[in-house]
């Protein structure tokens, strides 16, 4: 029998293991501070933040889920597929995830070089924003815009230099969709989609081939994010409801990175209950 937990739960979090600004234990307190009780680190590719932030949960009296939130690619778009509760051991994933994060780095230096060309940015400076082995992506560049005085924060450098139409952009390595739910549902894990009805360039898969996720094993859909459209999030309800999945709601926080705060979506205790029943690879830490 699992032990009980309590809400509010936030499931998706990330520390300075990735794009966070900060620690895994310093997650888990802003999370705690913010009125959550059950919280998920979710560094992208990475697990490498669970076992410090989940002692700093659980001395906080909150339950712990351990995450990831892995990189996918479908055609044009960029696909995050958050993981909960797999075995990090599980050799396919770690595979994959050490390629997504070795091409990132080659990615993120292809896009320094040339921004290089028309602003005074190198690679020393993006190595100074990065914790030592952290998954690097753009928000890292856009910390070392501001340290140089380039934009006043993530959003401008996102906003601005990062975005592709301004031609610096490059993609990185990623698994297609359905070989990143076939992973983690593999290692024994749930597969959620992050974010999945943002508008604009990521806007969402097609229907058929979110079925098809669903034929391989995806658990259900992150809806209530702050960046999913109103449109998109009553059509999410309605496949999640014809296919009864889990449907979750998080922060994606990332330190002060992003305006989200912890807590400000959340997922009911039932569906957290059956993301904990249904997943295999390994078990929440409770206080
Ligand atoms: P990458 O995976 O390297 O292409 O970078 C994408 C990451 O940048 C996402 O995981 C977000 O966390 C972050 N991001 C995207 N847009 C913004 C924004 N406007 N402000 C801050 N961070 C952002
Ligand atoms: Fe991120
Ligand atoms: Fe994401
Ligand atoms: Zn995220």
């Amino acid at each position: 029998m699992a032990s009980s937990f309590a809400g509010p739960a936030d499931l998706h979090l990330h520390s300075n293991q990735s794009d966070g600004t900060e620690a895994p234990a310093e997650v888990m307190r802003q999370a705690h501070a913010h009125g959550v009780r059950t919280a998920a680190l979710t560094d992208h590719d990475r697990t490498t933040g669970w076992q410090e932030a989940g002692d700093a949960a659980v001395a906080l009296g909150m339950t712990f889920i351990p995450g990831m939130e892995l990189s996918a690619k479908h055609e044009w778009r960029s696909v995050h597929v958050l993981g909960y509760l797999f075995d990090p051991a599980d050799p396919a994933l770690r595979a994959e995830t050490d390629r997504i994060r070795d091409d990132r780095i080659g990615r993120a230096e292809r896009i320094v070089r040339s921004i290089g060309r028309d602003y005074d940015l190198h690679w020393d400076d993006v190595l100074a924003q990065t914790t030592e082995d952290a998954t690097v992506g753009r928000p890292h560049i856009a910390d070392a815009l501001v340290a140089r005085g380039i934009v006043r924060d993530r959003t401008e450098a996102f906003d601005g230099i990062l975005h592709p139409r301004e031609g610096y952009y490059e993609p990185h390595y990623a698994p297609d969709p359905l070989t990143a739910v076939q992973l983690i549902t593999e290692a024994g894990g749930v597969a959620i989609i992050a974010h999945p009805v943002t508008s604009g360039r990521d806007r969402m898969m097609p229907v058929p081939y979110i079925e098809r996720l669903i034929g391989a094993g995806l658990g259900g859909f992150e809806i209530d994010h702050r960046e999913n459209t109103a449109a998109g999030k009553r059509m999410l309800h309605e496949i999640a409801a014809a296919h009864d999945l889990i449907v979750t709601g998080s922060s994606d926080y990332h330190g002060t990175g992003k305006p989200n705060r912890p807590g400000e979506n959340t997922t009911s205790d039932e569906m957290v209950a059956r993301l904990i029943a249904r997943a295999t690879g390994t078990t929440p830490r409770y206080p």
